[in-house]
């Protein structure tokens, strides 16, 4: 090889080459010297051992390799401090020299400053070493996580067993409360004074308010628990909302609300749970009157949905309104605004987050128009059966997942 090309390639790759006798007395350098510690100088004569101390110890493979017994030996990270305090790090390749006649006459010794590649490997081995650390550190958080996790639930489990155990326990005495109220109320067990009567209203009406209150709890532990089973049949649904409004009769009379109901003719039937509907429209109904004050306007539309095999329910007032700060939160559970708040309407924050749960359970969306002080629309959507409403029902049943 061209003298000039061997010398760019020691010179590139940081190579220097130092040649020994028997004795391991250095005879000849070249390449890149200040590898090997110092000048050529202070190396040419010098002993390798003194050169190389890793050496030591190592003198019987070296002498196998003079023997001709032994191909090569190789060190691998040799360190140097450099005199600016610099650290080298080097691999040390030891090879047979030859003479012409193949008479191996002493020792060839590579030494290439692999420093760079040191330095990335360190680096690297550093970063395997952290991510070894921040794996570790994630599998422990995991592990918390998921026990925190089994804790909550079963608290959670806990927490729904007690507000379920505890709404029946309440509802079979409420039960009986309002049914004797009403037999007082009816003069069944004799003639009332007006101050019983109108005492005897009060509790009937409290006692109700505590039995929806009730039947709220008993619903959220069975939507959360997945439990809600709808049986959905072919319904009518504008009899349907007719028999919701005149149960609600009473209540707009006592806030002298006008109630008006639209409806195209010949609307098909939905398929939803009667019961779980009823609810729905009631829910709303019931908001409509308790946020709209003495006197205002209520009108339930009834239209096919924009979406295609969907009817429409709105329910709209011009009461109270919702900021808009407040419509992000509506139907959450136990959110009540603080308008709502300052009303003599009764509420646990509960209905809003029942009716979506029924109205997704049947496959259709609640959403809602507000605008404070003018008036809130609510909208839900239904199914459209693909039978008439009068044809046999039959039971489907849906939970949530
Ligand atoms: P509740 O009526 O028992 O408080 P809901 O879940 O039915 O609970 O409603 C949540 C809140 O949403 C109400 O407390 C009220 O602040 C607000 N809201 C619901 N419907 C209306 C409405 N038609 N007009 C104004 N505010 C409403």
């Amino acid at each position: 090889m061209d003298a000039a090309i061997a010398h760019l390639i020691l010179q590139n790759r940081k190579i220097a080459y130092a040649i020994t006798d028997h004795d391991l007395n250095v005879v000849e350098v070249g390449g890149v010297v200040a590898v090997f510690h110092g000048g050529d100088k202070t190396i040419l004569g010098r002993s390798l051992l003194d050169l190389v101390p890793e050496l030591v110890s190592s003198e019987a493979v070296l002498a196998d390799i003079l023997a001709g017994e032994l191909p090569r030996f190789e060190l691998a990270w040799v360190n140097r401090q450099t005199v600016k305090g610099q650290t080298l790090y080097l691999t040390l390749v030891t090879l047979p020299h030859r003479d012409r006649t193949g008479q191996i006459t002493g020792l060839i010794h590579l030494m290439q400053d692999v420093t760079e590649m040191g330095t990335i490997d360190q680096q690297l081995a550093q970063s395997r070493n952290e991510l070894r650390l921040l794996q570790d550190r994630l599998a422990r958080h995991n592990l918390e996580l998921a026990a925190a996790n089994a804790e909550l639930r079963y608290l959670d489990e806990i927490k729904s067993t007690f507000v379920s155990v505890a709404a029946h326990e309440l509802r079979t005495p409420l039960t009986s409360i309002s049914g004797y109220v009403e037999i007082l109320l009816d003069k069944e067990f004799g003639p009332l004074t007006d101050d019983q009567h109108k005492a005897l209203e009060i509790v009937q009406r409290s006692a109700r308010r505590l039995l929806t209150t009730t039947d709220n709890l008993l619903d959220v532990t069975r939507i959360e628990a997945g439990r809600v089973e709808l049986v959905l049949q072919p319904t009518d649904l504008l009899a349907l909302v007719e028999t919701v409004a005149a149960e609600f009769k009473p209540q707009l009379e006592t806030k002298a609300q006008r109630l008006t109901l639209r409806a195209p003719h010949g609307l098909p039937p939905a398929l939803c749970d009667e019961t779980r509907a009823a609810q729905i429209i009631g829910n709303l109904l019931s908001n409509a009157s308790k946020y709209t004050p003495q006197g205002g306007l209520i009108t339930i539309s009834l239209v096919p949905a924009e979406e295609e095999s969907f009817l429409q329910v709105s329910v709209a007032d011009n009461g109270l309104g919702i900021s808009a700060e407040d419509q992000a939160k509506l139907f959450d559970r136990f959110f009540r605004t603080e308008s709502a708040q300052l009303t003599a309407a009764n509420g646990a924050g509960l209905g809003l987050y029942i009716t979506r749960s029924l109205v997704e359970l049947h496959g259709g969306c609640i959403w809602f128009e507000s605008e404070p002080g003018k008036g809130s629309t609510f909208f839900v959507t239904f199914p459209i059966a693909d039978r008439p409403a009068t044809a046999s029902s039959s039971k489907h049943s849906a939970s949530r997942p």
